[in-house]
């Protein structure tokens, strides 16, 4: 996933378009029903919450529409207080949906 060190990694050699491009080129949106974000989330230590890990390396909160902070554990009493959130994406989102799709769990179709 080009994010942190590695999307830092492959800009310093001027590399980041090249490795892009065959993502974006091959974005399948075939893969978005199964995208890890959609049915998951990422805890931090100090209990803030992230649509993915990921967004948590990149500190992409998990937010609701209007709000001034991102979530935190403490802040909802029921995952199912979350359903419906947006997703918070990126560019980087592309290595999720990109041909088969990729997750946690390997190729989403
Ligand atoms: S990187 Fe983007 S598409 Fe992939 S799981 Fe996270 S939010 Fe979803």
């Amino acid at each position: 996933m080009p994010i942190k060190r590695f999307a830092d990694y492959l800009q310093r050699r001027g590399e980041y378009d090249a490795y892009m491009s065959p993502l974006v080129n091959h974005f399948n949106p075939e893969t978005l029903p199964y995208l890890m974000c959609r049915s998951l989330i990422s805890v931090a230590w100090d209990g803030k919450l992230y649509d993915c890990d990921f967004n948590q390396m990149l500190e992409m909160g998990l937010t609701k529409p209007r709000a001034v902070a991102p979530l935190t554990l403490w802040d909802i009493d029921a995952l199912e207080e979350l359903e419906g959130l947006p997703i918070a994406t990126g560019s980087h989102c592309f290595g999720c949906a990109a041909g088969a799709g990729s997750s946690c769990g390997g190729a989403l179709r």
